[in-house]
């Protein structure tokens, strides 16, 4: 047995032998983390299990439409016997939701995963909730429907609608799977990436009314001025970034996110065959070739120009191409 079917077998082992298992995400929770989430725990309960789902940020409206939206805590409320965090690269990314608890298992899809529990299921797919499918079978778990609509929407926002660079016919060949297991793709389509409220609308337009372009790179920020404004209560940025990736005449898209915490939370987006995950970890954060990101201290003014500066650099002379990028 290879080491990577040990993992997939005593995560199997682990899942059964536990009653009460807590299941986590990062801050901020994309609908990746809440898919994977919600789609591996509605799994286990099918199977008797009690689960915890904890998103320290809590659930985004955007996904309230999924089974077990409702459940969702923003910090552990009884004792757990198992912990997993699913899309999440780093332990810090929980945002303190196990406490000192290092976690029993780690299922990720991003090349700068840490690899920080226990046991750690770490696979360059399109999106965690794809690994999650594919594995479902391996670890004994019925592929129910709310399970099958929640890991669609994991898989359909983190592809953008499967059109980002590594979506491949393995990508598809999972959806498939999920569809015909009867989640509706247009609806999940639909709620997950185009229908928006207001203030999210009303936000865009703050933020688009800002944008900048310096060579390849163009940019924007979101102060928590623009957020009152457009009375945008949640906690992201409303993915602006996935409309400044569609101006054809740049590589690179930075949106500057004003957060709690005196931090600026940095989106980049760069084009194939540009790789951005490095730059990103290079400021202790992570994600992938394309679409990475950080949380970077300081103010709207100072992390935004040291930023820019590093990201020009990058772009100039420190550009790798995504195929050489190792390590998993
Ligand atoms: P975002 O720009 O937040 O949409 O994130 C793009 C990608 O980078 C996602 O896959 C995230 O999980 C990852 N990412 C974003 N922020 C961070 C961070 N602070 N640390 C590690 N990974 C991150
Ligand atoms: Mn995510
Ligand atoms: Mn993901």
């Amino acid at each position: 047995m290879t080491s990577k079917n040990n993992t997939i077998d005593t995560i199997r082992q682990l899942l059964h032998n536990a009653n009460n298992i807590l299941l986590t995400s990062h801050i901020r929770p994309d609908g990746d983390a809440v898919g994977s989430l919600l789609g591996l725990g509605l799994a286990l309960m099918a199977v008797g299990k009690d689960v915890q789902f904890v998103l320290t940020d809590g659930l985004p409206s955007t996904f309230k439409h999924l089974s077990g939206a409702d459940q969702v805590i923003t910090a552990a409320k009884e004792d757990f016997d198992l912990s997993v965090v699913v899309d999440c690269s780093d332990l810090e990314r929980t945002g303190g939701s196990l406490g000192e608890n290092q976690p029993d298992i780690n299922i990720d899809h991003h090349i700068t995963n840490l690899k920080f529990a226990r046991h750690n299921l770490v696979e360059a797919k399109a999106a965690t909730a794809s690994i999650i499918t594919n594995h479902l079978k391996d670890w004994d778990l019925p592929l129910t429907l709310p399970a099958a609509e929640a890991l669609l929407t994991g898989m359909i926002t983190d592809t953008i609608g499967f059109r980002t660079s590594n979506v491949t016919g393995e990508t598809l060949r999972i959806a498939s799977v999920l569809v015909d297991h009867g989640a509706n793709i247009s609806e999940l389509y639909d709620q997950a990436l185009v229908t928006r409220s207001y203030a999210e609308t009303k936000l865009w337009g703050l933020g688009l009314s800002r944008l900048e372009r310096d060579g390849r790179i163009v940019w924007t920020s979101l102060n928590n001025e623009d957020k009152k404004l457009a009375k945008f209560h949640g906690k992201g940025s409303a993915d602006i970034i996935n409309l400044l990736t569609s101006i054809d005449d740049a590589d690179i898209a930075v949106v500057f996110l004003e957060s709690d915490n005196h931090h600026i939370k940095v989106s980049w987006r760069a084009k194939p065959p540009l790789d951005i995950s490095k730059l990103a970890l290079s400021f202790g954060g992570g994600g992938h070739a394309a679409a990475a990101g950080a949380d970077v201290n300081g103010t709207m003014e100072e992390v935004t120009a040291h930023i820019l500066k590093a990201t020009r650099a990058y772009l100039k002379n420190g550009i790798l191409p995504a195929n050489q990028i190792s390590g998993l």
